[in-house]
């Protein structure tokens, strides 16, 4: 359902945005892969992407704290493959503690990343959606967009913010043809996850096993985390024709969390 169009992923060397990034792929898209990580890691995921699904990946390694870098990678994939069908911001990072602990300059880095970085890719790439009549845009927010936990007071604002922003350009942008929306996950396995497993530890005096199941897995009534690939389901779905007319809402995919 995406061939011939160009996809950029914003944080898909890794997790859910790689899962998302390889999706679209295999529906035919050209794909802007973004993100940290070892050089040889990310070619061989770019390289990848391209054996498996015969189109063509290119890596861009602009900073999501940083405005200008984000319109250079705009830029970059307007000028390989002529424009920038869907946007999807997922880069996102977590950082665990009390507010009154709360670094200020980790604050302001969270609301970069997880937030203004959405607003600075839209402002970039709505102009050629609207000039070609059609776009998708998706943005990872988190069951932490409509709900809170304690010691997550940067990201739980930001998340909360996004869907904001959604809402305000789903209504900018109704009538060109492109829909904006929130995928909101709870607890999916992967690095960021497993990165925050120490750091709540910590916080709340608790083992492993204790935090994985009596915090993580306490809030998703399902007991299962959900998957990279049931989000890049979603993803895909949203950019299909059968889906024009969801946009500027928030979808939940978390085993039942927010329903409580
Ligand atoms: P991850 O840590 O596996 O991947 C994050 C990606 O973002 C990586 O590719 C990383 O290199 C990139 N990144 C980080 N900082 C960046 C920056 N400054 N500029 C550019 N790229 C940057 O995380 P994930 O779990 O796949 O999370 C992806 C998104 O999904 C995030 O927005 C996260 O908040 C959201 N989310 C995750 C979960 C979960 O349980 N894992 C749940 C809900 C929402």
């Amino acid at each position: 359902i995406l061939k011939d169009k160009t996809a950029v992923v914003t944080g898909s060397t890794s997790g859910i945005g790689l899962a998302i990034a390889r999706a679209f792929a295999a529906e035919g898209a050209n794909v802007v892969i973004n993100g940290f990580g070892k050089p040889e890691d990310i070619e061989r995921e770019r390289d990848g992407i391209e054996g498996d699904y015969g189109v063509r990946a290119i890596h861009s390694a602009a900073d999501m704290s940083k405005p200008a870098e984000i319109a250079g990678m705009i830029g970059l994939a307007e000028e390989t493959f002529g424009a920038v069908d869907v946007l999807v911001n997922n880069a996102g990072i977590q950082f665990v503690s009390p507010i009154e602990e709360f670094p200020p300059e980790k604050w302001e880095q969270i609301i970069a990343i997880n937030l203004s970085s959405a607003f600075h890719a839209l402002h970039a790439a709505l102009p050629g959606m609207k000039a070609r009549g059609w776009g998708r845009v998706i943005s990872t927010a988190s069951a932490h967009s409509l709900v809170a936990s304690p010691f997550k007071s940067a990201y739980v604002a930001a998340k909360h913010g996004i869907v904001g922003l959604t809402k305000t350009a789903a209504l900018e942008v109704a009538t060109h043809g492109i829909t904006v929306n929130c995928i909101s996950p709870g607890y999916v396995w992967t690095p960021l996850v497993e990165g925050q497993i120490p750091d709540t530890m910590k916080a709340r005096g608790l083992t492993r096993e204790q935090v994985i199941n009596d915090v993580l897995l306490h809030a998703q009534p399902t007991k299962e985390f959900v998957t990279v690939d049931q989000v890049a389901a979603l993803a895909v779905f949203l950019c299909s024709d059968a889906a024009s007319q969801i946009t500027g809402t928030n979808i939940s995919m978390d085993g039942g969390w927010t329903a409580q």
